[in-house]
């Protein structure tokens, strides 16, 4: 409870810093915008003292930046991942202005996930100021390419958490303030599916027509769905054709899965990439061009995380979500992940994105009696 009270002392410099954050917009796209927010965090980390700060220039996306504390100790480190990046393109400021109503704080990428920077920022800044940082290394990477899925970052997400002790997501909490113990994988594949073009007047008998064989294949690809067991397959881009009199050689498609279990995702994946035509002459192949691996619920990482808050004084709850995040790739290479440790709001990715402001404190001691308490609660 001690934690708890030194964070609500906190409530003006965390409301302060959360504005100085959202006020800088961070368009995933937008690389220049990115990289001013990452310098103001570089100077902000650099200003609480105590850390090694590296930079990662980038040439598609702003920077990438790792601050270390404790880098000089022994040890796996304690690894914070969070994003400075977000979904709201540069004006949206004006669209949706920064503001507080009924103690919730409104603003673009307010809840995903600056208010999780700060959180995170807060508990280690705290321990520090107590000398209590948990003897090991203790990171905080900021990746500026999450909301496309990480293309450039996950090299070096892999890379840092490979010999981690805990990987720490600052992701939002769900909408019902749990923490996401699971997150279904997602692939996206690009579907072709090739006949022969013919004059459909002259000769339609000489076409094999690719629209009909594409018919047939997304019924079959429709039978993929299970939801009940969590996994969904859906074709959400369709293109073909040529001509209004010619019968169609080619169909483009794009396909999104997701599934709950990384066994679910392989099943997937073979059934979509050994897709048989249907038509005697018809060519069918189907290519995966991105993809987050399931994180499967460990129920051992979520009760040992319960039992430190509970003996802070703070309940956690946990729950799930069908989105990913970069918590996907570190559960997939069997390191111990929390996810959903950020702020509580709802709205994310939509014009009422808000953050409820108690919940800063609050997660931010749950944070710190985490990074204290890890260890002993093994
Ligand atoms: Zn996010």
């Amino acid at each position: 409870m001690q934690h708890l009270t030194t964070f609500k002392e906190r409530r003006a410099a965390i409301k302060a810093l959360l504005s100085e954050l959202v006020t800088l917009e961070s368009f995933t796209r937008d690389k220049a915008r990115v990289d001013a927010l990452i310098d103001t965090l570089e100077s902000t980390i650099a200003a609480g003292g105590g850390a090694l700060i590296e930079r990662f220039p980038q040439a598609a996306v702003g920077d990438f930046l790792l601050a270390k504390w404790n880098a000089d100790m022994p040890g796996k480190p304690y690894l914070f991942l969070a994003h400075c990046d977000t979904v709201h393109p540069a004006g949206s400021l004006e669209r949706m202005p920064m503001r507080i109503e009924d103690e919730r704080f409104y603003g673009p990428g307010a809840l995903d996930m600056k208010a999780g920077i700060v959180i995170a920022l807060e508990a280690i800044w705290a321990l520090q100021r107590g000398d209590a940082l948990p003897p090991r290394p203790v990171h905080l990477l900021l990746t500026t390419d999450e909301e496309i899925g990480s293309p450039y970052s996950e090299a070096l997400i892999k890379e840092l958490a490979a010999d981690c002790e805990l990987v720490l997501v600052m992701e939002p909490a769900t909408p019902e303030g749990t923490l996401k113990t699971w997150r279904k994988g997602g692939a996206k594949y690009a579907l072709t599916v090739e006949g022969r073009a013919a004059h459909a007047g002259i000769a339609p008998q000489e076409g094999i027509n690719a629209i009909i064989e594409f018919a047939r294949q997304a019924l079959d690809i429709q039978q993929l769905n299970d939801l009940k067991h969590g996994t969904s397959v859906s074709i959400t881009r369709v293109e073909g054709g040529s001509a209004g009199n010619v019968i169609p050689a080619l169909v483009r498609a794009h396909i999104d899965t997701r599934a709950l279990t990384v066994a679910a995702a392989e099943s997937l994946h073979c059934a979509l990439t050994s897709l048989q035509p249907k038509m005697p002459g018809a060519r069918v192949s189907c290519r995966r061009l991105a993809q987050r691996p399931p994180m499967e619920r460990r129920p051992e990482l979520f009760a040992r995380a319960a039992a430190i808050a509970e003996s802070n004084g703070i309940t956690v709850y946990e729950g799930g979500t069908g989105g990913g995040s970069d918590g996907n790739f570190t559960a997939a290479m069997g390191i111990p992940t929390l996810d959903g440790l950020g702020a509580h709001g709802d709205g994310a990715h939509a014009t009422h994105e808000h953050v409820i402001l108690s919940s800063l404190p609050r997660q931010a001691a749950f944070i710190a009696a985490l990074l204290q308490e890890w260890d002993c609660a093994n």
